[in-house]
């Protein structure tokens, strides 16, 4: 059984949005998983909300449903759907109207911690907000759980920071970006932190540069209308892709705690320098097989949104001057693969003869597939007949290393929950942080719209439009390969 299964005190968790795709496929199938592995008690209870019509019995139908289809390997017995069942309660609730928040109320216990998960489209969070507070559905120890996207750009941020801040203390608030529950994600913290290998060397004097990789295979088919306002510079970049750059570049916190972690990562988001326009590579997907363009998803035939991005980033500070952090994300590329690479600087000097090309060492952190550690170091090669040397990759994938323990390790929404239930806002984004992420995407944005930039065109199935490999090229460097 793996380690995260202290159990957690009674609770209440209301779900807004309750009968809605994410709640079907992570939520409840995530708070199912802990209670298998023993952390929910029996005293946990879990109300659905929405609009649907629908009473107890009805709902408890449709969590079993789900389970059947997103819950995935678990360490269930036999009866752990039905008693999970018993957890679980519904509220017809319209979000505008004030008779669902009145039974709501009536349904919570006033002696547990109550959360509200608002798993609903963003323009209702505001408003959620203030019927929770105006109808005493929650207190000062009440928590809110608020989805992506969080704002569309920093005016829309800092308004949604302000309605829910009217309303909630910023203890109260748990911005999501489940990349942060990601296991890898967190090992990054623990390889930096607990090893005293590493840290010495992760800083311009030893680094040559950083590679961020979040590559997908899927298109944006099904989605196109939502992408097509967000791209992947809002829909990956300014959150998960940034949140990966903080973790990588920030200086050691003095504990890990929520506010700790939090200072360091906002200290690396503002140091951020500018990005010129030159330095930024913007592609849409092309057709490919039997798979359609971008433009054909999208509900405009003119669309200039970007399904890719590559970037150099610059982090105008001690630690990293001069070592570039390049970053690149994108739909129907090649292979799904993430990413996070830490090219060393090669040997000063080679005390061996030959036409051995000194190559520096690098660390990948895999975040996905096959979730693990790779560090790629220069060995000798076997057998008689002087010095040669040679590449090996020294490997670590968890799940060969850990075993079972991989099998039942949560996934990024189960661990975010409890987390929630909890009270650690470790992994949830502080608003000042979300912001200080606007505040540096924005005049990108700007700049491409003012120029009426035109994404290059990219073909499906390849590693991105040709520009992106020249953004290294013409620095020395390469990308990693795409490839699972
Ligand atoms: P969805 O499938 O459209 O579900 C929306 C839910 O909101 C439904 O349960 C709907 O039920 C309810 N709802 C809508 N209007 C309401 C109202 N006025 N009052 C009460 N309930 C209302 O959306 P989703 O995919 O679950 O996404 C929810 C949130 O999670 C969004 O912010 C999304 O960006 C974010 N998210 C989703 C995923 C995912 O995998 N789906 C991943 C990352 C982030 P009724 O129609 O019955 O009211």
């Amino acid at each position: 059984m793996v380690a995260t299964t202290i159990p957690v005190d009674a609770f209440d968790l209301v779900i807004i949005g309750g009968t809605g795709d994410l709640s079907r496929r992570k939520i409840l199938p995530g708070l199912f998983r802990r209670m298998c592995a023993g952390q929910m008690p029996d005293t946990a209870r879990v109300i659905g909300a929405s609009r649907s019509d629908m009473d107890k019995a009805g709902f408890q139908a449709f969590v079993r449903k789900a389970l059947e289809e997103f819950a995935g390997e678990t360490q269930c017995d036999d009866g752990a759907v039905d008693r999970f069942l018993e957890l679980i309660d519904y509220e017809t609730l319209d979000v505008f109207a004030d008779d669902g928040w009145k039974r709501l109320k009536k349904k919570l216990r006033p002696d547990v911690i109550r959360s509200v998960y608002f798993s609903v489209g963003p323009s209702l969070f505001g408003e959620i907000a203030r019927k929770l507070s105006a109808h005493g559905v929650t207190d000062d120890h009440s928590r809110i759980v608020v989805e992506k996207p969080f704002g569309h750009d920093l005016e829309t941020a800092k308004e949604l920071n302000a309605e829910l801040r009217a309303c909630f203390k910023e203890e109260q608030i748990y911005r999501i970006d489940h990349y942060l529950g990601k296991e890898t994600v967190q090992n990054l913290m623990a390889v930096r932190f607990g090893n005293a290998l590493f840290e010495p060397l992760w800083n311009a004097q030893h680094v040559d540069h950083v590679q961020i990789t979040v590559a997908e295979t899927v298109s944006v088919d099904g989605r196109g209308a939502y992408y097509d306002k967000s791209g992947a510079m809002r829909d990956m970049v300014q959150n998960h892709i940034m949140q990966l750059l903080c973790l990588t570049a920030m200086e050691p916190p003095s504990k890990y705690g929520a506010d700790a972690v939090r200072d360091e990562k906002l200290k690396v988001i503002r140091a951020l320098e500018p990005v010129a326009m030159d330095e930024v590579v913007r592609g849409q997907y092309s057709a490919g097989g039997d798979i359609a363009d971008y433009l054909t998803h999208s509900e405009n035939p003119k669309s200039k949104t970007e399904s890719f991005i590559a970037m150099k980033v610059k982090i105008a500070n001690w630690r990293w001057a001069g070592t570039p952090f390049y970053i690149r994300t994108g739909k129907r590329l090649r292979k799904r693969m993430s990413e996070i690479a830490i090219v060393f600087k090669d040997p000063p000097h080679s005390i061996f003869d030959g036409d051995f090309n000194r190559k520096g060492n690098v660390l990948v952190i895999r975040l996905q597939p096959d979730e693990g550690m790779t560090l790629r170091v220069t060995i000798k090669e076997p057998g008689p007949g002087g010095m040669r040397l040679t590449e090996v990759p020294l490997d670590m994938t968890f799940a060969e290393a850990l075993g079972d323990q991989v099998a039942f390790m949560p996934d990024a929404y189960e661990r975010l929950i409890m987390d929630v239930i909890r009270g650690d806002q470790t992994l949830f984004m502080r608003g000042d942080e979300v912001e200080a992420a606007w505040n540096w995407v924005d005049p990108i944005i700007d700049a491409w719209q003012s120029a009426n930039d035109t994404p290059s065109e990219y073909d499906a199935n390849g590693s991105g439009p040709e520009d992106s490999l020249m953004l290294l090229h013409r620095e020395g460097r390469r990308w990693r390969e795409i490839k699972s």
